[in-house]
């Protein structure tokens, strides 16, 4: 009985869909709005427009119910600070003077005040701006952007659901406010924050929401007892205040485990789980907790962040298995579609027996649909479907592009001494130094420099035929001798060519590897107005020819100074991309290190004394739970030396991440048996400096004094303060002077007073050892 109606009562539906338009139209609207060429009205009518175009397009294609307050301006953990009225008191009297500018303020700082911190979404590439909470916050409710999305579906005459970070994750995600002592936890503020939220959810169900999604993946992580506890009360506390609308709990990117039976228990609706791989164990989980009687059951069983096509019967499977579980079945994506493209149908350059190995977020939208027509009226209704899924999935498996034995024999015959240099840190540091003869805290970039209007328009000019190789070349020397001159004469100690030819740190490298593919058109959002553009591990990963060495060579010709050479990572090669799913991740991260570490040792055998293998991605694809990380991080660890263990004692190996808490994986880093670091820490004072301290860490290092992902230039006092307090945990001998990143997203006026003022910062401090 509860199957049958459970199966006929199933619809489609997705959390949220990709914001920037069919070609970035959010981007271009709210990156002119900055520059003061879209008026604010222009820009929330860009806005409303993408809206709608969504909704439509979700409609169409058969989604039955959509979602709304997914669109966001910059960010959604950003507008639920807005919501719960958490301003940060720096940024109060821009917002009370004017919302929008008081949202970018928070979002990028300015002058005056410093933005909110920036981090990672789960283990994402999106990255939201972290909450600042204080025992002294109030939070008031402001629900107005919830409710007009809300009503702008309906005018519609859709089904929607509003969605929302829920109360728990919110509190979860927050730091402790500067100034607050570090040990005091957000999640104290619960009781004072549900309020709030009850207060939204009665603004919401008065303006007709019949359901509203509460967003909790922060519990598929491993949680205290304490912790969850405090999710059985807010659910409690919601779930009895009677002014609400149905409420939906949704989790994502792993399974809930001892969050399961919890939330199962709560007197709430319904639940959203996801049963891809990642979050498989909620099968049994489910089960084990006596399933949802009486309850929705929102099933992700489309993979939301990755682009291969749905196995349709496989899926099929689950759902019926879940039919026994539920009252209500409903069929959706494991997340939210914001972390795929929009639409494969775009990419003209894939050719067309791969291209049907793809999906994203229009096809897993179609997807979804068949799903859920298939679990409500019967496979037979759906049969064409599912033949040209069967094909689509047997031509991968078949394909000489997934099974090149070459790749393999190379990959299986790797050795472990392979993966280790010659010498270890300790005797190789001295012979580095002697060659290098560089003085007490030397000063680098981290790579790249402004990636100006200039550069990005000869790069479309070339993919358009209106110039040629040669001309672009000729650009990007030009570029490179500009690059080399400034260093010079600011006074950097180890000068990098400033990647001017790379379009991209990871697409650059997947372009001119066997096996991987670009996109035209797959943009997603990696933060604010910052879209990448992932490319595809496809197939088996080799390198035909060297891909960087020229331009390094060049970049040395030009100077006596040491050029640093510069790659991407294997770890971040594969974090940044989407990977196979059709074998583990070590597997693939060992064929892309081999390609790269081919890269490396031709880049010594050029003569570059400095080889930097950047891996800012390391900590972000940690898995979500404590217990699935040993094996990750030795398959990433052994990745990055197998790319960089071919290399002589006096080729000094950097790396670099970028970020400010790092306390979970410093053992890792140094695994990685590199001789220099750099991280991200300005925001955060330095912090990573004391965590490498705390562990004894042996190598170089360099904590960022220079914060890039603001336009705001850092005064020559301000960097030297920074550095003093970098000096208390490291001692001069190992200490670097570097920004936080790399500065492809910054403009040369602000690019050339920081990189001055920290040059100086660097002499000030190095004159009072
Ligand atoms: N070398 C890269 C750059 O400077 C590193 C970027 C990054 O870490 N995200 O652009
Ligand atoms: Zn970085």
């Amino acid at each position: 009985m509860t199957t049958k109606s459970a199966a006929a009562a199933a619809r489609a539906t997705v959390y949220g869909y990709p914001r920037q338009g069919q070609s970035r139209e959010l981007k271009k609207a709210v990156e002119g709005y900055w520059r003061g060429r879209v008026t604010a009205n222009a820009l929330r009518d860009t806005a409303a427009g993408l809206r709608r175009t969504n909704w439509r397009q979700l409609a169409e294609a058969g989604i039955d119910e959509v979602p709304t307050g997914d669109f966001s301006y910059y960010d959604h953990v950003l507008d639920t600070t807005v919501m719960v009225g958490a301003i940060p008191a720096r940024h109060r009297a821009a917002v009370d003077a004017d919302a929008l500018e008081g949202y970018f303020a928070m979002a990028r700082g300015t002058q005056d005040a410093a933005p909110l911190e920036m981090t990672k979404w789960f283990d994402t590439n999106y990255h939201y701006l972290v909450p600042e909470l204080s025992p002294d916050t109030v939070f008031a409710s402001d629900s107005a952007k919830q409710v007009a999305e809300f009503k702008e579906a309906l005018a519609l005459g859709l089904t929607a659901r509003p969605v929302l970070v829920g109360p728990v994750t919110y509190l979860l995600l927050a730091k402790p406010a500067p100034g607050v002592p570090p040990d005091f936890n957000p999640l104290t503020l619960l009781d004072r924050l549900l309020p709030v939220y009850a207060e939204v959810l009665a603004d919401l169900r008065a303006a007709g929401a019949e359901w509203v999604q509460l967003d909790e993946p922060a519990l598929v992580q491993d949680r205290t007892p304490a912790e969850l506890d405090a999710a059985a009360c807010a659910y409690r506390d919601l779930g009895a205040f009677t002014e609400r609308p149905r409420l939906l709990v949704a989790s994502y990117f792993d399974r809930l485990g001892e969050a399961l039976p919890v939330l199962a228990k709560a007197p709430v609706e319904g639940l959203a789980l996801d049963f891809t791989e990642a979050g498989a164990a909620n099968l049994d989980g489910l089960a084990a907790a006596g399933g949802l009687p009486g309850k929705r059951l929102v099933a992700g069983i489309v993979n939301g962040r990755n682009i291969w096509v749905n196995d349709l019967e496989k899926s099929l499977s689950t759902l019926g298995t879940l039919l026994g579980l539920a009252d209500r079945v409903d069929v959706t994506a494991s997340c939210s579609l914001l972390h795929v493209p929009l639409d494969a149908a775009a990419e003209r350059d894939i050719e067309p027996q791969i291209l049907r190995w793809l999906a994203f977020a229009k096809q897993k939208t179609a997807e979804i649909v068949t799903l859920a027509k298939g679990l409500a009226q019967g496979t037979d209704t759906i049969a064409a479907e599912l033949a040209a899924n069967r094909a689509a999935l047997a031509s991968r498996t078949g394909s000489p592009i997934t099974n090149a034995p070459d790749v393999r024999a190379r990959a299986t015959a790797v050795t472990d001494a392979a993966a280790r240099r010659s010498q270890p840190y300790a005797e190789r540091a001295g012979t580095q130094r002697a060659r290098l003869g560089l003085p007490l805290l030397p000063t680098t970039t981290i790579g790249s420099f402004p990636q100006t209007g200039e550069l990005r328009t000869a790069r479309a000019d070339l993919g358009a035929g209106r110039i040629g190789t040669a001309d672009y070349e000729e650009r990007i020397r030009a570029e490179i001798q500009e690059v080399i001159s400034f260093q010079e004469k600011t006074g950097l100690h180890v000068l990098v060519h400033g990647e001017a030819e790379r379009n991209d740190m990871v697409q650059y490298f997947a372009e001119q590897l066997t096996g991987y593919l670009a996109t035209q058109h797959g943009w997603v959002q990696s933060y604010g107005t910052r879209y990448v553009r992932p490319p595809i591990l496809a197939g088996d990963i080799s390198r035909p020819e060297p891909m960087t060495v020229r331009w390094t060579s060049y970049a040395q010709s030009l100077t006596s100074r040491p050029v640093k050479g510069m790659l991407t990572g294997p770890v971040t090669m594969l974090a940044w991309s989407f990977v196979r799913d059709d074998q583990p991740l070590g597997e693939t991260a060992r064929q892309v290190a081999l390609a790269l570490r081919d890269e490396v040792n031709d880049l010594e055998a050029a003569g570059t004394p400095v080889i930097q293998v950047d891996e800012p991605a390391l900590r972000e694809t940690l898995p979500l739970r404590a217990g699935d990380r040993p094996a990750y991080l030795a398959w990433a660890t052994e990745a990055f030396r197998l790319t960089t263990g071919g290399v002589r004692p006096d080729t000094q190996i950097h790396t670099h991440m970028c970020y400010a808490e790092f306390g979970d994986i410093v053992q890792a880093i140094d695994d990685l048996d590199a001789d220099v670091i750099s991280l991200e820490a300005a925001r955060s004072h330095m912090q990573v400096a004391r965590e490498l301290a705390a562990h004894g860490y042996p190598r170089e290092a360099g904590p960022g004094v220079y914060d890039i992902h603001s336009p705001r230039v850092p005064s020559a006092e301000e960097a030297a303060a920074l550095l003093r307090t970098g000096l208390k945990a490291i001692p001069a001998e190992r200490l670097w002077v570097n920004p936080d990143c790399g500065l492809k997203t910054r403009g040369w006026p602000e690019t050339r007073a920081s990189l001055e003022n920290l040059v100086a910062a660097a002499r000030t401090v190095r004159s009072e050892l």
